[in-house]
């Protein structure tokens, strides 16, 4: 750590000297300077040390300066914590609807129902017997999504059950 200030020397005079202010404060002047001189320097070299690190594992462009070379880096870094912040965001959003503490609304017109995909209704299928959750029934039976579609419920495993179309109708009409 730098000091923060370093007292100036100040000239020794005789007592038959004039009290010599512009020698004080040449003295005070060039002290500042070495001093700013140092922490710069040492400025330098950090980045020098850090843009040659960076330049070998990206190999990033000889002709790019150091401080270019750690200004790409950090904007790259931001992307790459703003994406992952995006991702995670949609996972847990996602998360959220499937359990039915948030509602996924869709924009109007936005209505289009996408297909249960194969692999996730044949696991349904399995985890259901091939039967209707509520009563038994294994006639008529529809993927019934248990948060409705028009409250975000999606094609996942989890949100989707095995209904007859019976007891897939009376749950319709409660919901309303
Ligand atoms: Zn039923």
């Amino acid at each position: 750590m730098d000091k923060v200030y370093e007292m100036p020397e100040i000239p020794k005079r005789n007592s038959n000297d004039k009290f010599d202010i512009n020698s004080i404060i040449e003295n005070i002047r060039k002290s500042n300077i070495q001093r700013f001189e140092k922490i710069a320097s040492k400025e330098i070299d950090r980045r020098k040390e850090i843009s040659d690190r960076l330049r070998k594992i990206h190999g990033y462009d000889e002709k790019l300066t150091d401080r270019e070379v750690i200004e790409i880096h950090e904007i790259r870094n931001e992307i790459i914590e703003k994406e992952r912040k995006k991702q995670l965001r949609s996972d847990i959003k996602n998360q959220l609807i499937e359990d039915g503490l948030i509602f996924n609304k869709r924009k109007s017109g936005e209505t289009k129902r996408e297909s249960v995909p194969q692999e996730v209704a044949d696991r349904i299928w399995n985890r259901d017997g091939g039967r209707c959750v509520k009563c038994g029934s294994n006639e008529k039976l529809e993927f019934d999504h248990i948060i409705p579609f028009s409250k975000g419920g999606s094609n996942t495993y989890r949100n989707l059950q095995l209904l007859c179309e019976k007891c897939n109708r009376e749950k319709s009409d409660k919901i309303g």
